[in-house]
């Protein structure tokens, strides 16, 4: 039975009789180190009586990850009674807590989610997952849930974190060390220490199990381009059309509200499919599918500015919904209205979407973008702090009047 818990009324408490947790993220890397080990844990330094294996739900895993997960590892956690912790969030924000989902030295299934998801809080704002700078869905949706759990249960006692890093990812070690902000904690990386890359990894588990075990990450991920695993991944969407039509409508709003929230940087995921091959037709249809929705029309507004130094501040953003209905009700609405202020609107003939820029983004900083946009209805309305103040200081001597104001 899952257990809920924010993090000021923690349901949990120390646990003296554990001092070794291994991160088990579902992939490739460490479910070779979790198989191999369980064949001799002593021998490994692992005391199975003394360890817990955690598992942090994104909400996104590939089916075909959850399947084998099933049908070989939980088996094998079951035979050698290893105690499986499977964490969630339970919503945006840290306050909103974290849920236990399962935890068993007999675990029976894998909890595919919790109640609020990465999906849905990246959806609900109209973006997707950032490929410049720091993974922060990845310390949103697993890091802040394990560190979570781990000072619950730790403390401030020392214990030991195993890393499933494989001896490709050296530097990994590196920077796991100087982010590591538990107090005790200390990170250990055996498949470095054994000097097993990716390939040995891979054979080891084909081996095991006489399968190919795929790569573990979230559907919508954008980092299989900057893995070099393009042409896997989509291949991989292929065989799931449907998948591919849900990640298709995440990027289509993100990129109504943003034209550069393009999932892999430069390029879409939609461009990637070709309208003349049958099973990229198939995902474009499920594209379609998912689009035949609610819409609404959203008020965007971005502001780029400065510190007082002339440093680049995170930009902030105001997103409003002004109306719901059909993609082309909403459409001739703005396209009426525009007219009228002798603004243009873009079309997309195939999908839907109209949009008006009132305020086009420039080159130069400081600087206000300001649109109208159709999109989905999953966007929610949310405006940074003190967003009102710095745009009317910003713009204070402009007259221009958005055309639905
Ligand atoms: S798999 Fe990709 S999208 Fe999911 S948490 Fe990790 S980096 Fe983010």
């Amino acid at each position: 039975m899952p257990r809920a818990a924010s993090p000021q009324l923690s349901l949990f408490g120390p646990e003296p009789d554990l001092d070794v947790v291994i991160n088990w993220g579902l992939g490739v890397d460490s479910s070779a180190y979790l198989a191999r080990m369980l064949t001799a844990p002593a021998s490994h330094g692992i005391d199975l009586e003394r360890t817990a294996v955690l598992y942090m739900a994104t909400g996104s895993e590939w089916p075909e990850t959850r399947l084998l997960v099933e049908e070989f590892m939980l088996p094998l956690l079951r035979e050698h009674g290893v105690r499986f912790v499977q964490l969630a969030r339970n919503g945006h924000l840290q306050q909103d807590g974290f849920t236990v989902l399962d935890d068993s030295r007999c675990p029976e299934r894998l909890y595919a989610r919790g109640a609020w998801t990465l999906w849905e809080d990246l959806e609900s704002v109209g973006t997707v997952p950032q490929q410049a700078g720091t993974r922060k869905c990845s310390l949103w949706a697993k890091g802040a849930v394990g560190d979570w759990w781990l000072t619950q249960v730790f403390g401030g006692r020392p214990f030991r974190q195993i890393m499933g890093f494989n001896a490709d990812e050296e530097g990994r070690r590196f920077g796991d060390q100087a982010a590591s902000k538990i107090p005790g904690r200390t990170g250990e990386f055996p498949l470095i220490d054994w000097g097993w890359g990716r390939r040995q990894c891979e054979n080891y588990l084909l081996g095991r199990f006489g399968m190919h075990w795929p790569k573990s990450y979230c559907t919508f991920c954008c980092f299989p381009t900057s893995m070099g695993a393009l042409p896997t991944h989509l291949e991989r969407m292929r065989t799931h059309p449907d998948i591919a039509g849900e990640v298709l409508r995440l990027e289509y709003t993100a990129m109504s509200l943003n034209p550069n929230a393009r999932l892999y940087g430069r390029k879409s995921l939609l461009e990637m499919f070709d309208p003349s091959s049958r099973r990229d037709r198939a995902c474009l249809e499920a594209f379609e599918h998912e689009l035949d929705m609610p819409w609404a029309l959203y008020h965007v507004r971005r502001l780029f500015l400065l510190t007082a130094d002339g440093r680049r501040r995170p930009v902030m953003r105001s997103t409003e919904r002004l109306d719901l209905g059909r993609p082309q009700q909403l459409a001739r609405r703005l396209a009426s209205t525009s007219h009228s202020h002798r603004v243009d609107v873009e079309h997309d003939p195939v999908y839907g979407r109209a949009r008006t820029w009132v305020r086009p983004r420039r080159t130069t900083w400081p600087m206000a973008e300001e649109l109208f946009a159709t999109a989905p209805a999953r966007v929610i309305d949310k405006q940074d702090k003190g967003f009102e103040q710095e745009w009317h200081a910003l713009l204070s001597g402009s007259t221009r009047q958005p055309p639905l104001a």
